[in-house]
């Protein structure tokens, strides 16, 4: 009997959960050779999550939980999961029925068939805000350009992956993740399911137009130093057009001598340049900040409480592997 772990994300997700667990169990149980367990992450909720999540633990057995600390966010609760994961096969499914369940038997399907992950997809945004899509699928364009990556439109978080493919995952320690990118660079046999987009019904989006905005810039420089370079070619092409413009004037003068006025080219000139500086900075300092945080080697996350024990692998390990797990900083992988 092969074994899959379903991975859910929650945070302030108490309204929706039980009917989510519910929702997902009709179709799992449905599907007979593979055993279903839930890992639910609950993210530092300030509602009553972790209490509704050790209730479902209370009453069934295939539910387990880890709680953090505080909100370290989706990416770090997804992390989470896949590391305390033992099954054969993990699924990472939002905990909104944004998500729909009844893909979970196409997923299956195309394992079967052979691929290492079967991945979902929205075909339209129904129901988001029209100033948001754009925006995505802007930042799709803009990274597919400027990476070695190529990211799917409408591709979501919700998918399977093989155990192979889990630990090529956490294989990638870096501290600020993205995993839109991570799945895509550790490569395997992928599958797409499309799927209509489904409106949240109870709680509400975490994403902020500001989150989103950051989620983007991350991405790109996660896995690309293209900004580097374009900031290289403007320095570039601003001192070839100097020398040029340095040229002319120089002549100018030497014919027609030192007129006065040139006051708003010089103040055009002080501005752009201005501009452009300013500009390569922020790029350099996004860099920068980038290896000041992977620098401090800091958890992902801090676990408060869980009711999974230690993998078998894992308690083979020496006590300060298994501290680590436990903060999510590994260092057997
Ligand atoms: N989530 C989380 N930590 C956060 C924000 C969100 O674990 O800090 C979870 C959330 O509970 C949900 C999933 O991530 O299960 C997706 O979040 P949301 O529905 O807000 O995002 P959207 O569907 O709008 O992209
Ligand atoms: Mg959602």
């Amino acid at each position: 009997m092969h074994t899959v772990d379903i991975v859910v994300p929650c945070y302030n997700e108490a309204e929706g959960l039980t009917v989510f667990y519910e929702e997902t169990s009709k179709v799992t149980d449905n599907i007979d050779t593979y055993q279903f367990n839930y890992i639910f992450v609950d993210d530092g909720s300030k509602d009553e999550t972790i209490n509704v999540i050790t209730a479902l633990a209370d009453s069934h057995e295939n539910v387990r939980y880890i709680s953090f600390s505080r909100n370290f966010g989706k990416e770090a609760g997804m992390y989470a999961g896949l590391l305390y994961s033992s099954a054969d096969y993990v699924i990472i499914m939002d905990a909104d029925l944004q998500h729909p369940p009844v893909l979970i038997p196409d997923m299956i399907e195309g394992i079967r068939q052979g691929y290492d992950c079967v991945a979902a997809k929205r075909t339209n945004r129904k129901g988001e805000a029209r100033i948001r899509s754009m925006f995505s699928r802007f930042f799709y364009r803009l990274t597919n350009k400027m990476t070695d990556i190529h990211l799917v439109q409408g591709a979501v978080d919700y998918r399977i992956m093989s155990r192979q493919m889990v630990d090529a995952v956490l294989s990638l320690c870096e501290t600020q993740r993205f995993s839109k990118g991570i799945f895509e660079w550790v490569g395997f046999k992928k599958k797409w399911l499309p799927y209509e987009n489904v409106e949240r019904k109870i709680g509400k989006t975490k994403w902020s137009f500001r989150s989103l905005f950051k989620y983007a810039i991350d991405g790109i420089t996660a896995f690309s130093v293209a900004p580097l370079r374009m900031v290289t070619g403007f320095g570039f092409f601003i001192s070839i057009a100097a020398f040029f413009y340095i040229a002319v004037t120089l002549i100018q003068t030497l014919i027609f001598g030192i007129s006065v006025p040139g006051y708003v080219t010089t103040l055009s000139a002080v501005l752009f340049l201005g501009g452009i500086i300013e500009f390569s900075i922020g790029v350099l300092g996004e860099y920068i900040g980038h290896i000041y945080i992977e620098t401090k080697n800091r958890p992902l996350f801090i676990v408060r409480n869980t009711n999974i024990e230690l993998q078998p692998a894992q308690s083979n390990a020496t006590k300060s592997d298994v501290n680590a797990t436990i903060t999510g900083r590994q260092s057997s992988f």
